[in-house]
């Protein structure tokens, strides 16, 4: 940071001395001041330079600079307002001047520019050697050696019987729901509070969902939501076809009460594990609670290909067909046959050979975000305003993404508001997931909550979730902290 005091000369200055300090402090800048340390304007070496190019000498003073009104921003700034107006004047020096006219800062571009993302790729040492190996051997296709490692390795690591490498996590739950025979007129139930991927799959299949509510305890489905559901698809005489059960945020959610239900209806589940790789559930591995489970490696997931997704389950006919039907459901025969319809839904050596990579690094992923999420917890503990996603004794979350809430006894901020906040100051952060119920898109659907109010509904208007990448500095995340802090205090 730029010491403002080291940088101030006055129109008394001679323009040698003003070179000496411009030299020393390697700042780019000096601040002209007046008598009473009020700032006047901003002189760059080019200012010297003309002053001497049109003949004032080395003993001149800078009374010869024409008096010139610089850009200044005031203490109230945000940084992208700082950055917008430097873009705007092209200058990479900010004075920020007070009310008494004093210059109190200089902000730096190189300094302020920098942005603090929500969830960020974090590669480890082996991904580079796998894709290469595929260029030398050059399987540069769909499937190859890294795809069917990549699957055994995955399979092997949650305990799981089977596992497909898919192009995403969306084509997984398409697949599932396919597999499990979901088709034009059935329903499928399907938490509420999640990410619209989880939902879009049942209407693919000409589908319609019925959103459950979450419970307060993870934030994922209410199995007394669910038990209300049943209720009435038994009361209509229409079961649903399947379940699919999301985890949020890196957190399971409560299988086992949610499995006796579907259980006693004959109903599968899907676990939606899309965002809780790495997790557990009374000591198994997230994604392996139900019939079918599906992850994704999308780009801002705990590990990433880039874009990918698996399949899992302990039925291999189940998974074999998967593979089946994302390889364009060709026949067995020598020439191109089919008899029903498939898709092109497979992971690509190339994304495989990533995948391989960064399963190795889950360990150390899922220990880093866990570890950001306490940060957070302990450098904000003062703080009433905020409540922290609850981990439940049976959990261990990956804490994929640090959420929280805020407390509206304690603040009168919204999340949007404290997201917009946020990013005003190059922090990305993001609202929780708006239920599906609440969206547009499924607004003729129908919904079970969680008791006479609905908890996703809280949650979504409360709650916020903030950078939590594995490669987040200590320095960006105190960043982060800092300003929070500063927000949580002014409004
Ligand atoms: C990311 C995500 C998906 C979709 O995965 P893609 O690989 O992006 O298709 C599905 N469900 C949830 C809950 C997700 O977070």
């Amino acid at each position: 940071m730029i010491d403002v005091r080291a940088i101030a000369v006055t129109r008394a200055t001679r323009v040698r001395e003003a070179l000496a300090v411009l030299d020393r402090a390697a700042s780019g800048i000096l601040l002209l001041v007046d008598a009473g340390g009020r700032f006047e304007r901003t002189i760059t070496d080019g200012d010297l330079r003309r002053l001497l190019l049109e003949g004032h000498g080395l003993d001149a003073t800078l009374q010869a600079l024409p008096v010139m009104r610089s850009i200044v921003i005031d203490s109230a700034y945000s940084r992208r307002d700082a950055l917008d107006l430097m873009n705007r004047h092209s200058i990479n020096h900010l004075p920020v001047v007070d009310a008494a006219g004093h210059a109190v800062e200089v902000l730096e571009r190189r300094a302020i520019d920098q942005q603090i993302l929500l969830s960020v790729p974090h590669m480890g040492m082996a991904e580079r050697e796998y894709v290469e190996e595929a260029f030398r051997s050059n399987w540069i296709a769909p499937l190859g050696p890294n795809v069917d490692a990549f699957e055994r390795e995955l399979a092997q690591m949650l305990g799981v019987g089977h596992a497909a490498a898919l192009s995403s996590g969306t084509a997984a739950i398409h697949l599932a729901l396919r597999l499990l025979g979901v088709g034009p007129g059935d329903r499928v139930f399907c938490s509420t509070l999640t990410f619209v991927a989880s939902a879009s799959p049942i209407v693919y299949q000409g589908a319609e969902p019925v959103f459950i509510d979450s419970e307060p305890h993870s934030w994922n489905m209410s199995a007394a939501a669910l038990g209300r559901a049943f209720d009435a698809a038994v009361k209509a005489g229409r079961l649903p076809k399947a379940v699919v059960v999301v985890n949020l945020y890196g957190q399971s959610a409560d299988l086992d009460p949610l499995r006796a239900l579907c259980d006693r209806h004959g109903v599968p589940i899907v676990e939606d594990a899309a965002e809780s790789l790495g997790a557990r559930y009374k000591g198994r591995a997230s994604g392996t609670g139900g019939r079918i489970g599906v992850f994704s490696f999308n780009g801002n997931k705990i590990i990433t290909t880039s874009g990918g997704g698996m399949l899992v389950s302990d039925d291999a006919a189940l998974v074999e067909r998967a593979r089946f039907l994302a390889t364009q459901a060709r026949d067995p025969a020598l020439h191109y046959q089919h008899s029903e319809i498939g898709y092109n839904y497979r992971m690509s050596n190339i994304l495989a050979g990533v995948g391989r990579g960064q399963l190795k690094v889950l360990d150390e992923r899922v220990a880093a975000r866990r570890a950001v999420f306490e940060r957070y917890r302990e450098g904000l503990a003062d703080l009433p305003a905020l409540q922290w996603m609850p981990e439940p004794p049976w959990s261990f979350s990956t804490r994929w993404l640090t959420a929280c809430t805020l407390d509206p006894r304690s603040t009168r901020m919204s999340a949007q508001a404290f997201v917009a906040r946020l990013g005003a100051e190059l922090i990305e952060a993001r609202s929780l997931w708006k239920p599906m119920h609440l969206q547009p898109l499924f607004a003729h659907c129908e919904y079970f909550s969680h008791g006479d109010a609905s908890v996703s509904d809280r949650l979504f208007a409360s709650g916020l979730c903030l950078p939590s990448g594995s490669n987040l500095s200590g320095a960006q995340q105190q960043r982060v902290i800092d300003t929070m802090r500063s927000i949580l205090r002014g409004g």
